[in-house]
């Protein structure tokens, strides 16, 4: 796929997408609002558009990755999008893409939705694991693919112009999860005479060997089955949390990182299910 394609918005993540296909040697027409940015990039080859609007006129392929939703819709607003190809990689919420969507096929362009899993120093290294997730027209990705395979892996999820969102905002809330167990973990050894480069690799390997948690979760949810090959079962698992509080207190750190999840585990085994593992608390979640 050789077509012309511009990419609106060069802050650090649109910047290191444009490296990725320059180094690829394809030469993508950039835009920035801030003019002064694209500036190393035609340094690198790439072509400048003056407007938003000239960008996509001359050009089959429209890449845009802004701030939000909002700045898309304010640099795309007065511009022609009949017949284009537009892919937004603009982090955003899935309600925010289905309507951007509508939005893009009442004026003519077929649409896709991105969702980058990857920070700008990934972007465009082999075997960095980046990747971004796509939604919306199958007809457009797999024409685009090889342009869009470029700068990360990609990953189709679905022909909801949502999904991309809603895969990569349900990762990044377990990451954040993660991201709160670490902070309370090194919370816990920081002042003690604990070899912190140590104690990462072995805090890492732990999560690493947990990870398969996800399948039990996933199988038990599918199943309607929350006891299936539970080998820690809630009625044990809550009374260790009462260790992990005691050790919180003693260590002198604040558990609050850790008592809403406990409290919930707390309230599935009270409802009478001490059996089960912690898959109770998807059901306790929803609204
Ligand atoms: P930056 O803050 O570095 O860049 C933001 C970009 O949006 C700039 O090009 C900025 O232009 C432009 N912009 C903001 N508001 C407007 C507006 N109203 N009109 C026109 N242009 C506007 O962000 P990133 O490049 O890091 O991120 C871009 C997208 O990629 C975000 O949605 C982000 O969530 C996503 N992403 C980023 C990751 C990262 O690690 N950086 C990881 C995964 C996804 P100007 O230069 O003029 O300010």
């Amino acid at each position: 796929d050789s077509a012309p394609f511009a990419l609106l918005g060069l802050g650090d993540m649109g910047t290191a997408l444009a490296r990725a296909w320059l180094a690829a040697g394809r030469t993508p027409t950039v835009w920035n609002r801030t003019p002064v940015r694209a500036e190393p990039l035609a340094a690198a080859g790439a072509v400048i558009a003056e407007t938003a609007a000239a960008a996509v006129a001359g050009s089959d392929l429209v890449v845009v990755c802004l701030l939000d939703d909002a700045s898309v819709r304010e640099v795309l607003a007065d511009v022609d999008l009949a017949g284009k190809d537009l892919v937004d990689l603009t982090t955003g919420t899935p309600g925010e893409a289905r309507a951007r969507a509508a939005w893009a096929e009442e004026r003519g362009a077929r649409f896709l939705d991105g969702g980058i899993m990857a920070v700008p120093p990934m972007i465009g290294v082999e075997g960095s694991g980046a990747h971004i997730l796509y939604s919306g027209s199958r007809e457009l990705f797999d024409e685009r693919r090889a342009t869009l395979a470029v700068p990360a892996g990609t990953v189709y999820v679905g022909e909801d112009p949502g999904f991309a969102a809603l895969h990569d905002v349900a990762l990044l809330s377990a990451m954040t999860g993660m991201f709160a167990g670490v902070a309370h973990a090194f919370a816990l050894v920081r002042d003690e005479d604990v070899a912190l480069k140590d104690f990462a690799p072995m805090l890492a390997g732990w999560l690493t060997a947990m990870a398969g948690y996800a399948d039990g979760v996933a199988d038990h949810l599918d199943s309607g089955d929350y006891t299936r090959g539970v080998t820690s079962n809630l009625a044990m698992m809550v009374r260790g949390n009462a260790t992990l509080l005691r050790t919180a207190e003693e260590q002198r750190v604040s558990p609050e990182l850790l008592t809403p999840f406990m409290d919930l585990m707390k309230r599935r085994l009270d409802d009478g299910h001490p059996d089960e593992g912690t898959t109770g608390v998807v059901d306790l979640l929803a609204r």
